[in-house]
């Protein structure tokens, strides 16, 4: 595919302007990356604001972190790794932001993940964004935290810290961001509302389906694991309906209103007809 880099570098600069201008990061946070080839990454710089950057700030490097270019005086972020292990193990995804939206980062301190299906277009286009495991920044504790994440999902909330998106390109990716700051903003203010009513699980069924019919790309837990409410590997979880970090409640919704009617007059008569039967025998 031929890429233009020079606009893909101003592509950067005009995501980093967004970014910053809706408060999705302060001062010099947050960091993206957009993978352009095989073995080609763009990057952005460490120590700038991501409202100030111009195209040759843009870093290059390749899959293993080594520079390719720069402009002598830029180096690319410290917080790269993240990124890397993304494209080591998505080969789907081409593009990954990290910013610290003001609500979504809110969640992420208060150990709220954003897993509850609440409006259509975040059930369909987001799926559900858990929360991975506190790491060091720019250490490899935050790559293997997030790692067990990536076979159902395309963003996470990182524990006491902020927001990592990926898609299939930057555009993706940012939107990606976007969305999800605007979910958790949305879920908060209806938290001050009393609570947010979820959708029921028929119509959370009919919001994968269509997803499906517009083949949308990237992971879904509910997808990925054919409704079976589970957790990623690696990750340890009673799934009891209070736990915070489940995956998808999608099975727990479709069965359990429809098993609990059924289930109770067959074993009730299971039990009347057990009871009579020991009756007779002790005739
Ligand atoms: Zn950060």
């Amino acid at each position: 595919m031929f890429v233009n880099e020079f606009e893909m570098r101003k592509l950067m600069c005009e995501i980093g302007n967004r970014v910053y201008n809706r408060g999705m990061v302060a001062a010099n946070d947050g960091n993206f990356s957009y993978k352009i080839s095989p073995n080609e990454i763009l990057c952005t710089p460490t120590g700038v604001s991501k409202g100030f950057m111009t195209p040759n700030m843009i870093c290059k490097i390749d899959l293993e972190g080594n520079v390719l270019q720069s402009d002598g005086i830029h180096k690319p972020s410290s917080e790269i790794k993240m990124h890397l292990r993304v494209y080591k193990c998505r080969e789907d995804v081409n593009a990954v932001v990290h910013a610290h939206p003001m609500y979504a980062t809110a969640h992420a301190i208060a150990g709220i993940p954003l897993d509850k299906q609440i409006m259509p277009e975040a059930t369909i286009f987001l799926g559900e964004v858990p929360i991975a495991p506190y790491g060091l920044p720019s250490t490899m504790e935050i790559p293997d935290a997030i790692e067990p994440f990536f076979n159902t999902h395309d963003a996470v909330l990182l524990e006491n810290h902020g927001a990592l998106s990926w898609g299939i390109d930057l555009m993706a990716a940012y939107f990606k961001m976007e969305s999800l700051e605007f979910y958790a903003e949305l879920s908060y203010r209806a938290q001050m509302l009393g609570g947010a009513r979820e959708l029921p699980a028929h119509e959370v069924k009919r919001l994968i389906d269509l997803r499906k019919a517009f083949n949308v790309p990237g992971k879904h837990p509910c997808i990925e694991k054919e409704g079976l409410c589970t957790k990623p590997e690696g990750i340890s979880c009673t799934h009891d309906s209070d736990c915070k970090n489940r995956v998808c409640n999608c099975d727990d919704k479709k069965v359990k209103p429809a098993a609990k009617p059924e289930a109770a007059p067959g074993a009730e008569l299971i039990a009347r007809i057990t009871e009579e039967v020991l009756r007779q025998l002790k005739k």
